[in-house]
């Protein structure tokens, strides 16, 4: 039996845990490829050139844009982000499950340009609970909560234009359900 392989494409609004589901799908599924992007911005501190982004500068990305190399991007809070379009096709080719976690611009992109792409998208139980959770985690002043809440309602919105729609309830119940979903679309050739 030979494994095709499969996009998998993941998004959700900020602050419904995605980076947690992404990182503990890639530690339950041997290969899965993930798909690091390219940015304009600047690393955080602990991120790591090639591993979390290729930082590149603008006009770098818009040589990206201009030759067609990116599968597809968008700006994001003034920078560009984008999908490295050679490394996605070469993992696919060898059958691999390659993963893209981007945000909802970007994840319509793919789902209107690749028809066989696998989309999911992370629903918070509740928008309350998104509230709470950006909350908690503090890193951003109130009204930037409030700006992500607002951008989420319209994320949200667009939940319907995926395949799946997945409740973040548990970690453990949202990684089992992609699970499920990547076994169910994982079509094996004799
Ligand atoms: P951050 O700056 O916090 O790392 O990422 C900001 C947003 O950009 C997140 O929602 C993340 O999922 C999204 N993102 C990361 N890489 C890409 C990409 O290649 N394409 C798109 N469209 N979004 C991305």
């Amino acid at each position: 039996m030979v494994n095709k392989g499969l996009l998998l494409v993941l998004s959700g609004p900020s602050g419904v845990g995605k980076g947690t589901i992404q990182k503990e799908l890639r530690r339950r599924i041997k290969d899965i490829y993930y798909s690091v992007s390219a940015t304009t911005r600047a690393p955080r501190k602990n991120e790591t050139e090639g591993v979390d982004y290729f930082y590149i500068s603008k006009s770098e990305f818009e040589d990206l844009i201009r030759t067609d190399s990116v599968l597809e991007y968008t700006e994001y809070c003034g920078n560009y982000y984008g999908t490295p379009k050679k490394e996605v096709d070469k993992m696919l080719s060898l059958g691999k499950i390659v993963l893209l976690e981007i945000e909802t611009c970007g994840a319509l992109q793919v789902i209107e340009k690749c028809k066989e792409a696998v989309s999911v998208f992370i629903l918070p139980p509740s928008f309350e609970e998104l509230r709470n959770r950006l909350t908690a985690r503090s890193t951003e002043p109130p009204e930037v909560v409030e700006s992500r809440l607002e951008k989420a309602k319209w994320e949200i919105e667009q939940s319907v234009k995926y395949q799946y729609r997945v409740i973040n309830d548990t970690v453990e119940n949202a990684v089992s359900s992609i699970i499920d979903i990547i076994n169910e679309n994982r079509k094996s050739e004799e």
